[in-house]
């Protein structure tokens, strides 16, 4: 039986409005004209168990919204976590149904990640159009694919390289050196013990509060630039 949130996301059909400069395009930071000081945290590879509940905790506390790109089997494992996701108004993205990083061919890459963009559908309501490849690889067929299919390929500027399991004022320090306005900071709640990343984030959050930031999901910073553009166009 569908939830009354998960009936009202599918009657009303919840999608991430992108504007049409990034369908199809690849993304790493936005470029803000007034150096806004926004910055969208994602976090890469659950549903995961135990880490999503704590990241989706942390960021609950702080009332922040992030993006988090699933992994389709993940998601398929781990449902209820998916549907928390998109429930506490997350946004929900898609990083491929098995996290593989050799080639595809375009119907491999299609299972992989239509495959996936049905299922956090199925269980979420969230029409997804945001993508990032495992790994960050531009050139194994996958991002070749979602572009193709006007994705936006969302990459990041801010590596926290959780993923090397570097100490935890390591993973902070990666994180605050590397950002700036309009940044995308990589992290992830799953694929692995997260422990450290789950440590690292209340610090991280408030660092980022300290220096005046505010916290975006991918949409909200891609309409910001989109706006920014705009106006631009209009000066000239
Ligand atoms: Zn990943």
């Amino acid at each position: 039986m569908l939830t009354s949130w998960q009936q009202e996301a599918q009657t009303k059909g919840l999608s991430y409005a992108i504007p049409s400069r990034f369908q199809g395009a690849i993304v790493k930071a936005a470029k803000l004209t007034k150096e806004e000081k926004v910055i969208a945290l994602t976090f890469d590879d659950g549903p995961w168990p135990q880490t999503t509940g704590q990241v989706l905790d942390i960021l609950k506390s702080n009332n922040i919204k992030g993006t988090f790109f699933v992994v389709g089997q993940n998601l398929k494992n781990y449902p209820e976590l998916g549907k928390q996701i998109v429930f506490q108004g997350h946004v929900i993205a898609n990083h491929t149904w098995h996290h593989w990083y050799h080639s595809f061919n375009p119907q491999a890459a299609a299972f992989e990640i239509e495959r996936t963009t049905d299922l956090i559908y199925q269980i979420t309501g969230a029409k997804t159009t945001l993508f990032r490849p495992p790994g960050g690889i531009l050139h194994n067929g996958l991002a070749a694919y979602a572009k193709g299919q006007k994705y936006t390929v969302v990459m990041w500027s801010a590596d926290s390289t959780d993923y090397k399991l570097p100490t935890v004022p390591k993973l902070i320090n990666n994180v605050i050196r590397d950002s700036k306005p309009g940044g995308i900071v990589l992290m992830h709640d799953g694929g692995g013990n997260r422990s450290r990343t789950v440590q690292a984030l209340p610090e991280i959050i408030s660092n980022f509060r300290k220096q005046g930031y505010r916290f975006v999901t991918i949409p909200e910073l891609l309409e910001m630039e989109d706006a920014d553009q705009k106006l631009l166009a209009n000066k000239k």
